[in-house]
This record gives structure tokens, sequence and C-alpha cells, in this order.
């Protein structure tokens, strides 16, 4: 279901203070996506306390956009999605690179991400992912301080003009229920 959507659509939603919350951003602008601004503004890379991926964590599953927490690593709903569905795992200690990762957080991270795959793509029926990491700021990471690894649904069809014509794409549904979903279907 496609918007637009009115304001009471937004409750809930950020609209101040985004950098407490999870998510990376990228070259594309969101239709419905009014706290980007913020981020935007604060332009640096947070410190370990105020690191987003740090914080997740301490908040509830509703705020934060976790959908899962395993051991050393959990997952979380971009808050800046490139597709609905776009999910982070970042293991919970503030490191930048995968190299750093001990192999109890790669474990954790990868068996994260199988299950978020297998979920996603029984949930929403998707045709395929991307998935990866952008290691440094260079190569492209919102938030470099902290690891986290993109898991991207694509379907077939998902591709519109809005990216190609003004960096802008339309996500046809809101964060809070796509995370809810992909939380009642993750496996106990
Ligand atoms: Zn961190």
């Amino acid at each position: 279901m496609a918007g637009p959507y009115t304001p009471e659509e937004f409750e809930g939603v950020p609209t101040d203070a985004s950098g407490d919350l999870p998510g990376v951003p990228d070259a594309f602008q969101r239709l419905w996506t009014p706290h980007r601004m913020v981020y935007i503004q604060q332009g640096q890379q947070p410190e370990e306390h105020a690191c987003p991926f740090c914080r997740a964590p301490e908040m509830d599953d509703e705020q934060s956009m976790i959908v899962a927490r395993g051991e050393h690593a959990y997952a979380l709903l971009n808050l800046y999605p490139y597709n609905s569905g776009h999910l982070l795992v970042c293991p919970y200690r503030h490191i930048a690179t995968y190299d750093q990762a001990t192999p109890e957080e790669v474990d954790d991270i990868g068996r994260i991400t199988q299950i978020a795959m297998r979920v996603v793509r029984e949930v929403s029926r998707c045709d395929g992912f991307n998935i990866g990491m952008n290691q440094g700021r260079i190569a492209g990471a919102g938030i470099s301080e902290h690891l986290h690894q993109h898991i991207v649904p694509r379907w077939a069809l998902d591709a519109n003009f809005f990216p190609i014509i003004a960096k802008t794409k339309a996500i046809p549904r809101l964060l809070g229920d796509v995370r809810q979903e992909i939380a009642d279907a993750w496996p106990a």
C-alpha cells in the first residue's frame, strides 16, 4: 500500500534526535522520512556513547526497530531503508571492521543473517537479496565506527524511476509494521 500518508500515520515515527536511533543514511531521500534532515544536519560520526548501534539494544525492540537479538549480535530494521524489509545485523560490541570481530561474533552475524533471509523471504516473497558490509566511510559506510551487515530484499519489479531521476525512492510500508511482521515470524 503506497502513500501518500497523512500526518497521523507518522505517529511514532521520530522527528527529532534521530541520531539516537539506528539507521544508515545513503544517497536516497525518502518521501516519508522527515527525521532524515536531523541526521544530515548532525553531519558527524557518533562517539561510542552516542553510537546508534550501541544504544539500540538498550531500548525496547519497538523503539529501536530490533527484530531479533542473539548472544553476540542482533538484527534491526534500517531507519533509512533502500527497500521495505532492509535489515542490518550488528555485533553488540563497538567495532568498526569485520576483521575485528571475534569468532563468536562472526558466527552470530552469519547465523542471524541466514535466519533473516529465510524470514524476510517468507514474509515478503522477495526474489533475491543484496547482502554486504561497507567498510570505512570511503566505501560508503554511513556509520563507519560500528560494523553492520546490510540485508536488502529485492523484487523483480522493485526498481522504479524515482532513484534515477531524483535520488528518491518510495518505500511503500511504514517501519513499525514491517518490524512487527518480521519479529513475529522470527523463529524462537
Ligand atoms: Zn557502536
